[in-house]
Formats: structure tokens, C-alpha cells, sequence
């Protein structure tokens, strides 16, 4: 089987009751990059790529476009249920760029999917539930108004929250903190503290110490690996890193030096499906848990997190985080992917499960034939 068309898509992402806020700033709409795959046999394959803006990490919607237009050409005529094959052929074409590759990745495993009949996560290695759980992210906000939306979602049934810190006087991240256990505590509730990269080894370790009696993990606290190696020793809490962990290599060193207790991990930064299985894979082997999220998107990537995210060993799976809650309406209307009670059905039609409607989706950006 051989790749004939591979076809580029803009679609905007306004922020439903916007803005999203994390610590390097607010966005209000995203700008995600859609791409279909289409074969000499007539399968399709859909992936998907959006960077939660420009300052999240270096990743950025236009930037995913140059690197697909570097790439694309070079994968017509390459054979899409050869997923190891397909990664070496792209890296043959752009060094670097994994989340731009993390879309046709993704598309080529959709594609594997629908041609075998099979769902990517049996192909990734087997659903090990049909109810993968998600979490609940909050933005960073007034303490009081955190706590009564953590008392919401965990009444609606989410297992996990995640409390987004940072970009602010530590103060108010403690209040809230504090705040936020007042309403949730005692109940069978994890809780992550999130702050996006946004503390000085002083404040993160003033918070852990000022929150010795509060159980959450405190998720990419600095801005480096060495500043967060360099307190790792004196902190209350358990470490995870999301933004560091930029590639296999050096997720390899994280674990291998014993720098985390766990990980946020995105399908795109690490560089896809294939690639996020190997993740998977490596943390298993050292007992650590783990998130199978993406920073945006619509239901291609929501459908992807889902499909990795039902084959992580229940007692590691710390849980798909979709945009979803943030956006109006679906790429596929019927089979969108939605988190109801705080978990996500695992679709069950082949590949990623979903089809979108490409009536909505406009005319490609870009084609390659
Ligand atoms: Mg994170």
C-alpha cells in the first residue's frame, strides 16, 4: 500500500467562555492543523497537531505547517502500515519537528486501523478498559472560584485534578491550594498542581513546604531539569515533568537519573503514537505514572489520547486531559469523543473511531500528491 495524497487543514479553535490561562500567558482561540492521508487502496487516515499557542513550549501552529511542507513531498509513495519505517522516512526528510510528525503519525495509525479493521489501541498493544479516565484541568484563578469548580468536577466524577499555578505571587497558589483541599479533601480525589514551568526554586519550595499535608504532585514546577533537580531532594511532594520531557532521550535521562516520580506527556511533543507507546512502555518498566494527553485539539487528538490512554496499565494511567470542555461542537458530529463523568469512552468503530465531516473542516492549505 502506498501514500498517493496527503492534504493540509486550518480549522480555528475559539475557547469556549475563553480565555484558556496558564501561567506563560491566556490564549483565546487555537489554530489546529489537520492532515488527511489518502492511499493507492482508497483508506483515508486522520491526524491532527495544536500547539496550545505560541509560548506553551516552542511548538506553534505555523511552524507545524513549514515542517509538514518539508515533509509531506517526501512520504508519497511510502507505505503507511509500516509505522517504524514511516518515522525514519520522515526524519529523513526534517530533523526534529516531532510534532508536526506526530500528525501523520497519528493519520498513518488511523489509517492502519481502518485498513485492518482494528482499533489503534489493539493495535498499540490491547484496551485494557473501554473507560478511560480523564481530568480536570483548572486554569489559574481566583482561590475561591478554583475550589468551587474542584468540588464540581469531582462531583461529576472525575478522578483526577489538575490545579493550574504560577505567573503570580506564590501566595495565591497556596491559598488556592489550600482552598482547593478544603472542599475535595478526603474524598477519592488525585490532585496535580500544575505550574506550567512558572516557579523559582525558592517559591516551589516555599509551596511544598507551606503544603507538607496536601497530596499532590507538583507538575513541571521550573522552567529547566536542573532547577528542578536541584531542589528535587528537599520538596514535600512527588516531582512530574510535562514540558521537559521534549523527546525519548530525555525521557531515557529523567527516568534513568531519577529525576521524576511520573510525567505529563503530549501524543505530539514526544513525536506521536508509535513513539508514546515506547513512552508508555518505559515508564511501565519503572513503575511510573503517566498522563496521555495533547496541549489542544479537536477530536482527531482527542480520539488519539484516548486510544494510548486505554492501553496504560490502569494503576499508572493518571488520565487523557481533551480540550473538549473547551470547544463547541465536533470534527465528527456523531462519534465526537466526549468526557462524561470525568472518563471517556473508547470508541468502537476501527482505527482512531471517528470520522471527521470534512464539510467543516474548509478546503486543505496545502496538498501533496
Ligand atoms: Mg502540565
Amino acid at each position: 500500500m502506498k501514500i498517493t495524497e496527503i492534504h493540509v487543514y486550518s480549522v480555528p479553535l475559539p475557547v469556549k467562555d475563553g480565555p484558556y490561562r496558564m501561567s506563560s500567558g491566556e490564549v483565546w482561540a487555537l489554530d489546529s492543523t489537520l492532515v488527511k492521508i489518502v492511499t493507492d487502496a482508497g483508506h483515508v487516515g486522520w491526524g491532527e497537531t495544536c500547539p496550545v499557542g505560541p509560548t506553551y513550549q516552542p511548538q506553534h501552529a505555523a511552524g507545524a505547517r513549514a515542517a509538514l511542507a518539508e515533509i509531506a513531498p517526501g512520504l508519497i509513495g511510502a507505505d503507511p502500515l509500516t509505522p517504524v519505517a514511516l518515522r525514519r522516512r520522515m526524519d529523513g526528510q526534517l530533523n526534529g519537528h516531532r510534532y508536526a510528525k506526530a500528525a501523520l503519525d497519528i493519520a498513518a495509525h488511523d489509517l492502519m486501523g481502518k485498513a485492518y479493521g482494528a482499533r489503534v489501541a489493539d493495535l498499540l498493544g490491547g484496551a485494557v478498559t473501554e473507560r478511560v479516565p480523564s481530568y480536570y484541568s483548572t486554569i489559574v484563578g481566583d482561590p475561591d472560584e478554583t475550589a468551587r469548580i474542584a468540588a464540581d468536577k469531582v462531583a461529576e466524577g472525575y478522578p483526577r485534578l489538575q490545579i493550574k499555578i504560577g505567573g503570580r505571587a506564590v501566595e495565591q497558589d497556596i491559598e488556592t491550594l489550600r482552598k482547593v483541599w478544603e472542599r475535595v479533601g478526603g474524598q477519592a480525589i488525585r490532585l496535580a498542581a500544575d505550574a506550567n514551568r512558572g516557579l523559582t526554586t525558592r517559591d516551589a519550595l516555599r509551596l511544598s513546604r507551606e503544603c507538607p499535608d496536601i497530596p499532590f504532585v507538583m507538575e513541571q514546577p521550573c522552567n529547566t531539569i536542573e532547577e528542578i533537580a536541584a531542589i528535587r531532594g528537599q520538596l514535600h511532594h512527588a516531582v512530574y515533568i510535562d514540558e521537559n520531557g521534549e523527546d525519548l532521550a530525555t525521557v531515557l535521562r529523567l527516568v534513568g537519573q531519577g529525576l521524576c516520580d511520573g510525567f505529563g506527556m503530549k501524543v505530539t511533543r514526544i513525536g506521536g503514537l508509535h513513539a508514546m507507546a515506547t513512552f508508555r512502555d518505559i515508564c511501565e518498566a519503572r513503575s511510573l505514572p503517566h498522563t496521555c494527553d495533547d496541549s489542544w485539539g479537536g477530536d482527531i487528538m482527542a480520539a488519539a489520547c484516548t486510544q494510548i490512554g486505554a492501553t496504560v496499565q490502569p494503576r499508572l494511567m493518571e488520565g487523557a486531559w481533551l480540550a473538549e470542555p473547551y470547544i463547541d461542537g465536533h470534527f465528527d458530529p456523531e462519534n465526537g469523543i466526549r468526557i462524561e463523568g470525568g472518563h471517556i469512552r473508547l470508541p468502537d468503530g476501527p482505527g482512531l473511531g471517528i470520522v471527521p465531516d470534512e464539510s467543516k473542516l474548509g478546503a486543505p492549505v496545502a496538498s501533496y500528491a
